[in-house]
């Protein structure tokens, strides 16, 4: 169906299948001002080949990489724009003219999405790269003065220091006046930030246009389930190892299963604590050596604990990883060696280290998968922001339900005192029980699933699809049609008749 110049990130993400051929690549020629990449439709087309065109090397696109506007999203990374672009469209030939504008940080147009007659296509990003700004939230570096990134940095690292030692109320106080500069941030956005998303529907819609026919994919959920709810906990004290059964009893009431992150050098960790949660079928995970946010300090601080961090993890049996107050650090967070982390938010402008990866589904750090908290935490809800209930996590679990994606909430059995957290989280079982839609799972399920998805690939089986590999079981093939609505994720598309017939 597709045949690439080179590796496809976002058809490799979503499993779109496609072949990798090299010899597809000399489109622009040695000469061209800015090389490009390509991705061709393969087989015998009515109208001309049709391909997809971007710059392969974005540092020569552009200078800087920059923030900008896309149809209805925000996205990220180096645009190329100018003479450049005239330059290359003029090697390639053929009428191109503009389709959609891009506007830069300040609203103004200042490149486009091109297209000419055959109706071949060319982006003046790369997609690559714009899915690793958000996933790596590098974005965040992005047009901020160095000074400023030293100053924020040590100013983190100073709340850290102080904060094992800071009274709890004044840990309170500066973090809810912290607040009203945060609220002050137009990018991500709170409690739904849907750009990455957008920008996947956007491109989707786009490729299959350029296909002239749906797009097959694999579902990012097996068995048949359109989204998936994972229930999570860190436990921050002495006290929240007694008050575990806050939390656990009404799970346990409704049938439900969850991660509890411990901290090994903070308190003790009773074997039968452990033990009582593994055999009740949940999980045990690791949250940071000390609590002290220090873990991913530097590489030379990870280096001197991470012995330690593994020696609990095997201990533990963990497979994960959540980093306490969510710091995090993306070129470090694979070498904790654990199978996944679960330390990033989709949109948190509230924590210390505040961003988001802006992604409601799982996604690669190397080998490490990366399965991001998407509703606010119970801190933040009810602590900083002081809600009166849980009506931010019930909205957002509706949207993430309608959008396919994951619900991964954390909450902490050490505040669970609070009514407002006990009865809202309550809530927020009680509102998902009995939908035969949602897959319940453990986070190291999800990250099981997810590399099980990420090693097969859709093949054409007579006249329909087919999964090889060892998702071929459980997965199910999806099709981008074309109408999904701006902002809803791909898995909306509807089901090609042939794919009922996927598994011969
Ligand atoms: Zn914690």
């Amino acid at each position: 169906m597709f045949e690439s110049s080179c590796q496809f990130a976002f058809f490799d993400y979503f499993r779109v299948p496609y072949a990798v051929r090299p010899a597809v690549a000399p489109g622009a020629g040695a000469g061209a001002p800015v090389p490009v990449h390509r991705l061709a439709v393969s087989g015998p087309p009515e109208d001309g080949p049709r391909a997809l065109l971007w710059p392969a090397a974005p540092g020569r696109a552009a200078r800087r990489p920059g923030r900008y506007r896309l149809a209805g999203f925000t996205f990220f990374g180096h645009v190329a724009a100018g003479p450049a672009v005239r330059g290359t469209l003029d090697q390639l030939g053929r009428e191109w003219h503009v389709t959609e504008e891009i506007c830069d940080a300040a609203g103004d147009p200042c490149a486009a999405v091109w297209r000419d007659g055959t109706g071949s296509v060319f982006l003046p990003f790369d997609p690559a790269e714009v899915m690793r700004e958000f996933w790596s939230e590098g974005y965040r570096q992005i047009g901020r003065p160095a000074v400023a990134r030293y100053g924020r940095a040590a100013i983190l690292r100073g709340y850290y220091l102080l904060r094992p030692v800071m009274p709890r109320r004044l840990q309170l106080r500066l973090r809810r006046s912290y607040t009203r500069v945060q609220d002050r941030a137009t990018f991500p956005q709170w409690p739904v930030e849907d750009s990455l998303h957008r920008f996947y529907a956007w491109l989707f819609d786009l490729l299959v246009t350029l296909a002239g026919r749906p797009v097959p994919f694999i579902d990012p959920w097996p068995d048949g389930r359109s989204w998936a709810l994972v229930l999570t906990h860190d436990v921050e004290t002495d006290a929240g190892c007694r008050d575990i059964d806050l939390l656990r009893a009404p799970e346990r009431a409704l049938g439900y299963r969850s991660s509890w992150n411990f901290v090994p050098l903070r308190y003790r960790v009773a074997e039968d604590t452990l033990r009582g949660l593994r055999d009740e079928g949940c999980e045990v995970g690791v949250h940071g050596l000390r609590h002290d946010g220090r873990d991913l300090g530097s590489r030379r601080l990870l280096a001197s604990r991470l012995p330690q961090i593994r020696e609990y993890a095997d201990r533990w049996q963990a497979a994960g990883f959540r980093s306490p107050a969510t710091q995090r650090h993306w070129e470090l967070m694979p070498s904790l060696g654990f199978d996944y982390d679960s330390s990033y938010t989709d949109t948190d402008p509230y924590e210390p280290q505040p961003g988001g990866c802006c992604s409601y589904l799982p996604y690669f750090n190397e080998n490490m998968v990366e399965l991001p908290i998407t509703l606010a935490q119970d801190h933040t809800v009810f602590s900083i922001l002081q809600n009166p209930d849980a009506e931010v996590w019930l909205a957002k679990a509706r949207f993430l339900r309608e959008h396919h994606g994951m619900v991964l909430v954390l909450s902490h059995p050490d505040y669970a005192h609070d009514p407002r957290l006990a009865g809202g989280y309550r809530s927020l079982l009680e509102s998902c029980r009995g939908d035969d839609t949602v897959w319940q799972a453990l986070p190291r399920e999800v990250a099981a699933w997810w590399r099980e998805r990420a090693q097969s690939t859709v093949r054409r089986a007579g006249d329909g699809w087919r999964i090889e590999g060892p998702a071929s079981a459980r997965g199910r093939i999806r099709f981008a049609d074309g109408t999904s609505l701006p902002g809803r994720p791909p898995a909306a598309g509807s089901a090609e008749p042939a794919a009922q017939a996927r598994k011969s």
